[in-house]
């Protein structure tokens, strides 16, 4: 039987490309699920891939970015396809010393959040999270691509307290979903892999909305080719 590999995305246009580039179709909706996330299925490379979509909000019509609709996602995912491996595909903010517009950030350490943050014994380490990945070196064989810690929080800016934590962390990769997907995959025994692709320096001037609207087109593509060489290389 060919391995099931489900993939989450919070952004429609994040996996236009990747949709498009392995000829997926979409599947119907759930109708026992309330909120419609859009999913599309297809086989490549001897697996079968399910890439699943955060869906957009119906009050704003905009993606439902972000750790919440993240991990309902995942969850009704998992339920519905029991996937053996699972990938939380995206874009990221890095800062400029360690990673280049569109470069590929992976990661073999535990993934964290830099805005959970509740000073009480046990909680503190609870609420930091430390959900594990599964990268494997061969996953990547020949593909150029950074091992970093993976950091996520609700917001797109970085107040100086999400610095800090990113710092102390190591944060190379800040973004907005991994964690809640990690977390969910953790709590099904489900191995976990992030792939992310720089769209905006965190560290210099000019506004991350900005960069990010500009780079969102190039590293969108960068993520498609990247996990098209690394679905191939699973065994
Ligand atoms: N302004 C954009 C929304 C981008 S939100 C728009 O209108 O389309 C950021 C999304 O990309 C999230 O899903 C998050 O995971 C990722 N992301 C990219 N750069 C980020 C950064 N610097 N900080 C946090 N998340 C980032």
């Amino acid at each position: 039987m060919s391995k099931r590999i489900l993939i989450i995305m919070a952004m429609a246009a994040e996996a236009r490309p990747i949709i498009d580039q392995l000829g997926l179709h979409e599947l119907p909706a759930n109708p026992r699920l309330t909120s419609h996330f859009p999913r599309f299925q297809g086989e490549f490379a001897g697996k079968e891939i399910v890439i699943s979509l955060n869906g957009k909000s119906t009050e704003y019509g905009v993606d439902r970015i972000g750790t919440e609709f993240a991990a309902l996602n995942t969850q009704s995912a998992i339920i519905e396809f029991a996937p053996e491996l699972i990938i939380n595909a995206g874009t990221c903010g890095a800062f400029s010393a360690d990673a280049d517009i569109a470069d590929i950030i992976t990661s073999d350490q535990p993934v964290v959040y830099h805005d959970h943050r509740v000073p009480l014994e046990g909680f503190d380490c609870f609420a930091m999270g430390a959900y594990p990945t599964a990268y494997c070196p061969e996953y990547f064989q020949g593909i150029e691509h950074k091992l970093g810690v993976v950091t996520t929080g609700n917001s797109l800016d970085m107040p100086d307290i999400d610095r800090q934590w990113i710092r102390q962390n190591q944060g190379m990769a800040k973004e907005m979903e991994c964690a809640a997907v990690a977390a969910t995959a953790h709590l099904y025994g489900i191995d976990f892999l992030p792939i992310k692709s720089v769209t905006d320096h965190i560290d210099i001037e000019l506004d991350n909305v900005e960069q990010f609207l500009n780079n969102l087109g190039k590293a969108s593509q960068k993520l498609s080719e990247t996990l098209i060489r690394v679905l191939t290389n699973i065994k």
